[in-house]
């Protein structure tokens, strides 16, 4: 542990760069930010704590993950009492009651068809498992030919060799060669011409799933396993599904005997309205992924949801063989399964997987009353997701968002996380109306003098 963590020292000399180096930061300027850092020392309910003591709005859940807010005390109970009574426990071959109960819990919550769930420790590594699943899937079912994966422009599926070949942004892709083979991706859905500033799901662009029979009809649907797409598309800057859109791909998956996985790692656990963003979108695929919201962010966790017939297909040869020759050894580790149980109960007993719901149309109207300031060229919503959507300063893409998460921050006292020349916008979901107001406040006084 170093002493910033130990003593929760932050004073200058203790964040001088020199205390700053050694950690490589992911998705980070590194040299920008250890000149200039954004630092936070604690947390709680909707709030940030700068090591200055500033209280800051966490106005993206953490990263998307935060939903039930920060340092709820079941939550923290549980963790501390399962950390002093079942540090850890090998789930293979092996098993400790924590997990089977998170396990129910999870499908109850899911609905029919879904009927089992595989644990790990990520998103990205619940796309791997996922992708994993269904190769594996059609091989015990004899169509073992079955092996492209199809997914979209603009998609983001984490930063695992199956999530990078999958995803669609090119910086996440272009320094790690040549991926994943056999993979093919969808257009994008987003286009500002037809869709800026839609309220929800955009009008236009149902028509876009109909590539995908381009591309079936390009490799023959007997060589695909399996579609993966964000439902909502998060990280790419909240890419809302236009409607019909989902529905035509789940035609098109269907009648081509073809897997649709829907990658629910920001989706998941209320932050569109629903538990899941498919039961909220009305379009059930065969498997989905989850993490981030599934114990709200406080210790490591995923999953990977699997419909009717799956889990089944599996469970063939003799009783002694493994089915699924994939796991991680903190598959359904103690203190995320205990984090994850304390945490459906935070949201059961707080209405949480549904408050978004509740506050879709007073958040899209705030967000939308920022229609109109300078370079803001659109605004986009869905439950408790939001994107602003800024022109980039000529030669200089991404500044002027990064412009604002700064200012944001350190004059407004918001945090806002960017991406590109989006502002994308996920408070945890316990946030109240008030708070709403001052995050699209602060945001305005920030947008009305940026240049
Ligand atoms: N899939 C989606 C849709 C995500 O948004 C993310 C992370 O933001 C991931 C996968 C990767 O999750 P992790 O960072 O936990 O590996």
């Amino acid at each position: 542990m170093n002493d910033i963590a130990r003593t929760g020292d932050f004073t200058p000399e203790h964040t001088g760069t020199e205390k700053l180096e050694a950690f490589w930061m992911p998705f980070t300027a590194n040299r920008q930010f250890k000149a200039a850092p954004r630092l936070i020392q604690r947390a709680e309910g909707m709030y940030y704590y700068t090591p200055d003591g500033r209280q800051v709005l966490d106005a993206q859940a953490g990263l998307w993950c935060v939903n039930a807010g920060h340092c709820r005390t079941p939550i923290v109970q549980a963790i501390a009492q399962a950390a002093g009574s079942l540090d850890f426990a090998p789930t293979f071959q092996m098993g400790h009651p924590m997990a089977f109960e998170l396990a129910e819990r999870l499908v109850a919550l899911a609905g029919k068809p879904f009927n089992h769930v595989f644990f790990c420790n990520s998103g990205s590594e619940a796309v791997d498992s996922a992708l994993k699943i269904a190769l594996a899937y059609h091989r015990v079912r004899g169509e073992g030919q079955r092996t492209r994966f199809i997914g979209r422009e603009r998609g983001y599926h984490g930063v695992g060799f199956g999530g990078i070949s999958v995803g669609g942004i090119v910086g996440n892709r272009k320094m790690f060669g040549t991926m994943l083979p056999g993979v093919d991706h969808l257009p994008q859905t987003w286009n500002l011409k037809e869709q800026a500033f839609s309220r929800g799901q955009p009008q236009w662009g149902a028509h876009l799933a109909d590539e995908l029979e381009r591309i079936v009809a390009l490799h023959d649907a007997s060589t695909i396993a399996a579609v993966i797409v964000e439902p909502v598309a998060g990280s790419a800057g909240v890419l809302v599904p236009p409607v019909g859109y989902l529905e035509r791909l789940r035609e098109i998956t269907a009648k081509h005997g073809i897997l649709l996985i829907f990658d629910e790692v920001i989706t998941g656990f209320g932050r569109i309205g629903k538990p899941f963003g498919f039961q909220q979108l009305g379009v059930t695929p065969d498997l989905y992924t989850v993490a981030k919201g599934i114990n709200s962010g406080t210790v490591p966790m995923g999953g990977v949801f699997a419909r009717e017939g799956i889990y089944e297909a599996f469970m063939q040869g003799p009783q002694t063989a493994i089915e699924f020759a994939h796991g991680y050894t903190y598959s359904a580790h103690p203190l995320a399964c205990a984090a994850a149980l304390a945490c459906l109960d935070v949201y059961r007993d707080e209405g949480l997987l549904t408050r978004a719901g509740e506050l879709a149309g007073y958040w899209e109207d705030a967000l939308h009353s920022l229609r109109g300031l300078p370079h803001v060229i659109d605004i986009r919503n869905i439950g408790l997701m939001g994107a602003v959507e800024l022109a980039p300063r000529p030669g200089a893409a991404g500044a002027r968002a990064f412009d604002v998460h700064v200012k944001a921050f350190f004059e407004e006292n918001l945090l806002v996380r960017f991406t590109g020349d989006i502002l994308a916008l996920s408070p945890p979901l316990i946030v109240e109306k008030a708070q709403i107001d001052r995050i699209v406040d602060g945001l305005r006084r920030v947008l009305s003098k940026l240049d």
